[in-house]
């Protein structure tokens, strides 16, 4: 048996990877596979409408904003939303508080004027109150990172912007993992291969007033207003993936929604933190407590700078027991055990006890 702790493309729910496999060649009665099918076909077409709707109950998203489902990944909305949303002034603020957040910064500056909100930080291991950040009131959006996958870093808050100003968020590593106001934000957009399916769509929900600012250069492939109009059918979609999704949305649904996914999430993040914690600095997580992410847990084992002979070890044992991909990130390096919706919590139980015998080994 192996238990999957991929930072993404990640786990996905057995029982939806059998629904898939039980349907592959008969895709509800159609008598082909969703592959197969043509995506401006009524039967297409009623999985991805079934699709969004799911996600709206879920999210409970209200009626003035817009489901998106595009391709690019979550960096293509790097691109996407400074050219839809930069235009309105020429500059944005962007809060940078890891790896991602600092690439969204960098790919926004080349189609107008970005301000970083925070001055740059060494490392990427707290978010700094709000009453600190410099916020420009003629800024076109405010963007951040609700959780940064590589340094496991997620906001405990919402940020509060300027009148005026929307909010934009990346939740591409903690999207549907914990409730959340849509109300509150412009954009949220998510990359699909972590908490959502397979690589290869991007839910983006934006507001309905912030659709047509885009820039006149802006690619219709991630034009929002074009994406919109269409039904995000302006071209192909990655047709079995959204269908991958739809199960998926039907499976939190059936495990308790949003709520349900959330108190897992905080059961399991609970569990190895706490094993962090009560280890005498054997094991090391050098996020701020209040940050430190539901998701992606990074640790470093030995030293707060980590062993390398140790960690190697660690996780050859690991993957001999059959818990795989907990390498930490090449940026950052040492462990990274990622917790996402179809991670159980008894494979997460059998993560800690790995833990604790091994700290027992060791220490
Ligand atoms: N934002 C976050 C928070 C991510 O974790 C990732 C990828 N892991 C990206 C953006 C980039 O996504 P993609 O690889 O789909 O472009």
């Amino acid at each position: 048996m192996v238990i999957n702790f991929a930072a993404g493309p990640a786990k996905l729910p057995e029982e939806v990877l059998k629904e898939v496999q039980k349907n592959l060649l008969d895709c509800n009665g159609s008598g082909i596979s969703v592959m197969e099918m043509s995506h401006r076909s009524s039967s297409y077409g009623k999985i991805q409408e079934t699709a969004i709707n799911d996600l709206r109950e879920l999210l409970n998203i209200p009626s003035n904003y817009r489901v998106l489902l595009m391709q690019g990944g979550g960096t293509g909305q790097f691109a996407a939303v400074a050219l839809n949303l930069i235009g309105v002034t020429g500059t944005a603020d962007y809060v940078i508080t890891g790896s991602w957040s600092e690439k969204a910064a960098k790919e926004a500056a080349q189609y107008g004027k970005v301000n970083a909100v925070l001055p740059k930080e060494a490392k990427y291991i707290s978010v700094p109150r709000q009453n600190s950040w410099k916020l420009d009131p003629k800024a076109s959006y405010v963007y951040y990172c609700d959780n940064e996958t590589v340094e496991g870093v997620e906001f405990d808050f919402v940020p509060e912007v300027p009148a005026g100003v929307p909010l934009v968020a990346d939740m591409s590593s903690n999207f549907l993992s914990r409730p959340i106001d849509v109300a509150k934000f412009g954009v949220i957009f998510a990359g699909a291969q972590k908490n959502i399916g397979p690589a290869g769509t991007t839910v983006i929900i934006v507001r309905e007033d912030l659709i047509g600012k885009h820039l006149k250069s802006t690619p219709s492939i991630l034009n929002f207003q074009l994406m919109d109009k269409n039904s995000s059918l302006m071209n192909t979609p990655p047709t079995f993936v959204i269908y991958v999704m739809g199960l998926v949305f039907k499976w939190i649904k059936r495990n308790g929604g949003i709520a349900g996914m959330s108190k897992l999430a905080n059961a399991k993040s609970q569990l190895i933190y706490e094993t962090i914690d009560k280890s005498n600095g054997f094991y090391y997580c050098p996020v701020d407590s209040n940050v430190r992410s539901h998701m992606n847990v990074p640790f470093r084992i030995g030293s707060a700078a980590g062993n390398d002979a140790l960690e190697k070890e660690f996780l050859a044992k690991a993957e001999a027991d059959g818990m795989i991909q907990l390498k930490g990130h090449r940026s950052v390096g040492g462990i990274r055990a990622s917790l996402y919706n179809a991670v159980t919590l008894e494979e997460t139980q059998q993560l800690a006890n790995l833990m604790v015998e091994f700290y027992k080994n060791n220490k």
